[in-house]
């Protein structure tokens, strides 16, 4: 039999086979490049292609695409074929080092955000030497970045590079004051935990909003939801079984780490961690993985929704970003440290950490926020829409030691005083038992959880790579003209721990009174609504961050921030028009027969037997009757909500109209057709249950 080591990255032009493919010299020289960032040595390129190419058709692949990650959230691919005439009337596979350093696909249908009709017209893709190429199906998939003509950013990966660099020349800066002069290279790492729920071919195929909109626009609660708590690390069920082990080794052959699966809180619902790796890798794994699920589910029958909120009222989905910086020595600058002076740089990364989400909390909000996130943030076990940090009763007490000079309450009293105290170990499991905090620190990591189940991680992980990286720089040029390092390190310390306590928050953040807490008395902030804090991507604090880090240009933030607006309305906008069509022709007409119905069974009944009082009947012809009227109603008013949106003056205005009247109607329109629903027959219903699809799989 075969064993998992056999096949392991099989589907991946990884170093191993770099190493027996390439000649010393080349492979010298790319691995310059991955390694420490090195610019690529356009002579080696050539080499490169050949041996991806001999390789790549030895396991059967006939094309190539330049795969890459443009704002539409998923990936994109073109594919072009090896082949090439030869002479003699046959064919020879060819793929050389130009085609593989760069591309040109036909950008005009990605959304720019008006960046090419300003700039360029055409786009061009850019080799990404830094994550591997695989083999999807028949194809060899080169990573690539994907940019206008004009060098602005088109894609998601661009920024995220820009921001991983931004983070290794400011915590190099860092690492150099403490006297580490032999470090090359500081990279931040991922390991993404995903959410997603399985449901059955069938049921999906009999829902216009799953089919159109990956959720629910209407349902209303089943008899049996999570409340038994039953579902959580359950037995997986044989079907689901058969799907994770194949989804697996699918992604074992292409190198990706999965690592954990479970099943997780709502009925129908799992998730799958792979082993954390390089942001930049861990973002291209997290979007294969996203795709994966989803082809091997339509393989077992099956389809995996990874919609953040697919039934209102049952837990969303969400995918929680454990980020960590370290050193290309394998120091995690997160984690404390053995050594006094350990534990200085230690404090120093963790301090980073805390102003730069404090200062950036409209940032890290801005980067999970899609319509569908909105519906999770703040409803049944997911984080609430205001950012707050989680750093565990311990390190709580040092900082705060820290902060008023006072003895450290732990295990041993001591008096905290940097680069001469050594910390106390922390017990890595007590720093992980608060669930509810959007942003915790878990003992050698940052686990932030407002991520929503389908955004792509290199969002969060770009504006958590520059906020912190702004962090250091301040403190790097504080530091750096400094007289006396060690009074300079202790006194920026206690300062940020003073200027941000604020953010610090260990309680339970489902808790009502902590949003009250936390926008009235500690001042942070709550946007609830894409439409509320969208905008904010172009506050000048924000624009002066991201363009100094060069992790951005103002013109690509421009472009973001409207693209990201648009699709919130798109999606909106989709949804309503599923909902008036399943209100009008499904519902209603549902509704009406079967109200029709008991209404001829009562008149029926009572010709027969005239002293009858057909209270049943008469008491739903009834209800049903006022709700029919209502539901029209509602879907009138909906139509009409829609229609204005073409008066907006602009996409920021129309997302406030989305927010304020359309989606409020959405709810009105569902809630009668909901209850609707609790008074009809199941079998005049004309699409299945909440508790039909949530119990579907077996
Ligand atoms: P859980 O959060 O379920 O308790 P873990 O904390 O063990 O599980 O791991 C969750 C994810 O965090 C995994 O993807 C794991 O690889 C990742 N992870 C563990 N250590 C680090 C680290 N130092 N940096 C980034 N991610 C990490
Ligand atoms: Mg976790």
């Amino acid at each position: 039999m075969k064993t998992v080591s056999d096949f392991f990255g099989s589907m991946v032009f990884d170093d191993r086979i770099m190493k027996a493919t390439l000649s010393a010299k080349v492979y010298g020289s790319l691995k310059h490049t991955i390694d420490e960032g090195a610019p690529l040595d356009p002579s080696v390129a050539d080499a490169v292609a050949s041996a991806m190419k001999d390789w790549a058709v030895s396991k059967g692949a006939t094309h190539f695409t330049h795969w890459f990650q443009p704002l539409t959230g998923i990936t994109a691919e073109k594919h072009d074929g090896f082949i090439s005439p030869s002479p003699d009337g046959g064919v020879i596979m060819e793929f050389s080092g130009k085609e593989l350093i760069k591309g040109e696909p036909d950008a005009s249908s990605f959304p720019s955000g008006g960046l090419r009709a300003t700039f360029e017209a055409r786009g061009y893709t850019a080799w990404d030497p830094t994550s591997y190429a695989f083999i999807k199906g028949k194809t060899l998939c080169i990573p690539t970045a994907f940019c206008s003509y004009g060098g602005h950013a088109l894609d998601k990966k661009t920024p995220l590079l820009r921001s991983m660099e931004a983070l290794n020349r400011q915590a190099l800066r860092v690492l150099r004051l403490f006297g580490n002069d032999s470090v090359k290279r500081v990279v931040s790492s991922v390991g993404p935990e995903q959410e997603y729920f399985l449901i059955t071919k069938e049921m999906y195929d009999a829902r216009p909003d799953l089919r159109y909109c990956g959720r629910t626009l209407f349902g209303s609660r089943p008899p049996k939801g999570q409340e038994m708590d039953d579902h959580y690390f359950g037995a997986i069920k044989p079907r689901v079984a058969g799907f994770m082990e194949e989804l697996n080794e699918e992604l074992w052959k292409l190198g990706i780490m999965a690592k954990t699966e479970h099943n997780e809180v709502a009925p129908a619902q799992h998730e799958l961690a792979p082993i954390y790796t390089t942001t930049n890798v861990a973002t291209d794994h997290n979007q294969l993985t996203m795709e994966m699920m989803q082809k091997v589910a339509s393989r077992h029958g099956l389809v995996c929704l990874l919609h953040e909120k697919p039934f209102d009222g049952v837990n969303g989905s969400g995918k929680h970003n454990n980020w960590s910086i370290s050193t290309n020595e394998g120091q995690n600058l997160l984690s404390p440290g053995d050594t006094p002076y350990e534990n200085a740089q230690f404090l120093l990364f963790l301090c980073a950490v805390i102003k730069a989400v404090d200062d950036y909390q409209d940032l890290l909000r801005i980067s999970v926020a899609t319509a569908g996130n909105d519906h999770r943030l703040g409803a049944n076990e997911a984080p609430p829409a205001v950012i707050s940090m989680f750093l565990g009763d311990e390190l709580n007490a040092v900082l705060e030691a820290i902060e008023t000079d006072t003895p450290y309450q732990g295990a041993e009293k001591t008096q905290m005083k940097l680069g001469v105290d050594v910390l106390p170990k922390f017990n890595r499991d007590t720093t992980d038992r608060n669930r509810t905090s959007p942003f915790a620190f878990t003992g050698n990591k940052f686990e932030f959880r407002m991520l929503g189940s389908s955004n792509s991680i290199a969002c969060a992980n770009i504006m958590l790579n520059a906020a912190v990286a702004e962090s250091l720089k301040v403190y790097a040029d504080r530091l750096e003209g400094a007289e006396d390092f060690e009074t300079a390190l202790h006194e920026m310390i206690k300062k940020t721990i003073k200027d941000h306590r604020r953010i610090i928050f260990n309680g339970n953040g489902y808790d009502d009174a902590w949003i009250k807490e936390a926008t009235e008395v500690r001042g942070l902030l709550n946007y609830r609504t894409t439409a509320d804090c969208m905008p904010h991507l172009l506050d000048q604090k924000n624009v002066d961050m991201l363009t100094s880090h060069q992790v951005f240009t103002l013109e690509e933030l421009q472009s973001r921030c409207e693209i990201m607006l648009e699709n919130y309305c798109k999606t909106v906008t989709i949804e309503a028009n599923t909902m008036i069509s399943m209100a009008g022709t499904q519902i209603a007409p549902a509704v009406e027969k079967f109200t029709a119905d008991l209404a001829g069974n009562a008149s029926a009944k009572k010709a027969l037997v005239p002293s009858i009082t057909c209270a049943y009947e008469m008491g739903v012809v009834r209800k049903l009757s006022g709700l029919t009227d209502q539901i029209i109603e509602k879907t009138a008013d909906l139509q009409q909500a829609e229609a204005s949106l073409t008066g907006a003056k602009d996409i920021i205005e129309e997302s406030c109209m989305i927010r304020d009247t359309v989606i409020p109607r959405m709810q009105a329109l569902r809630a009668v057709c909901d209850e609707a629903e609790t008074l009809t027959a199941k079998s005049y219903w004309p699409f299945p249950t909440y508790a039909d699809i949530l119990f579907s799989v077996r």
